[in-house]
């Protein structure tokens, strides 16, 4: 598991796809919350929206984290039109709301620009290949239900498939509830912990502007000595934490 942390961040450009978490749209500043601190919008972003006093680390969206983490041009996105469907017929009531899932699903594509929590497909970091699956909290809390499930397992047999490391960046606040048991069904598909476990965990903190050079030289590590070798050596799912690094 590499979990961001909190050292000096570095000058580096940076080019969202997407949305931009935490940003007001035109807000010419943005205020940390953990020290209170007025941070210009464009050095902010600069900074990969880490903090310059504190190096709080902001949110980023799937595409900003891509960005971040990827060779520029290289990434290709895989079962970008799966979409849930609704198969309890999901309302959920409260004192004061009627929710009904399949249109508070609808309500999310069009406000984070996105048809499920999860952005998956391939890449290359610093040339070398891997099969990737990156979600994004802003769509239902990043919650799990079966198209997330069902892409990050599809990522993972492509990793399998091509002889390609995995990486999952995980920013969920679980199972999705309106689901029900089918999102509990994913729990299995999706964790592979028996063999990360026999394995061997990777754990170090990484600073958001150095992840991409050591995501390489884990790669380098886990990839045959011939990146393009047809026999596999080793696959490896690395977990990537997300948000802040406190
Ligand atoms: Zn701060």
């Amino acid at each position: 598991m590499v979990k961001e942390a909190a050292i000096p961040p570095a000058g580096q450009s940076f080019s969202g796809k997407d949305a931009k978490p935490g940003t007001p749209s035109g807000n010419l500043v943005v205020k940390c919350p953990k020290c209170r601190e007025i941070l210009l919008v464009r050095e902010w972003e600069k900074n990969l929206k880490v903090c310059s006093r504190c190096n709080f680390h902001f949110k980023l969206s799937a595409y900003e984290r891509i960005d971040l983490l990827v060779d520029p041009g290289s990434f290709v996105e895989t079962d970008q039109d799966m979409v849930s469907v609704d198969p309890l017929k999901f309302v959920s009531r409260t004192k004061d709301d009627v929710q009904v899932y399949a249109k508070k699903l609808d309500d999310e594509r069009q406000k984070v620009g996105l048809n499920e929590a999860v952005v998956s497909g391939y890449a290359t970091v610093e040339t070398l290949p891997l099969a990737l699956a990156v979600m994004d909290f802003r769509f239902i809390g990043g919650s799990m239900g079966s198209v997330v499930g069902e892409k990050i397992t599809r990522a993972i047999e492509l990793g399998i498939e091509k002889s390609m490391a995995v990486l999952i960046c995980s920013a969920s606040g679980g199972a999705r509830m309106q689901e029900g048991l089918y999102s509990l069904m994913q729990m299995a598909k999706a964790v592979t912990s028996e063999f990360v476990l026999q394995h061997g965990m990777i754990d170090p903190i990484v600073h958001r502007r150095d992840l991409r050079q050591t995501l390489a030289r884990l790669l380098r590590l886990y990839t045959p000595a011939a990146v393009h070798q047809t026999e596999p050596l080793i696959t490896t799912a690395v977990k990537v934490e997300l948000d802040s690094a406190d």
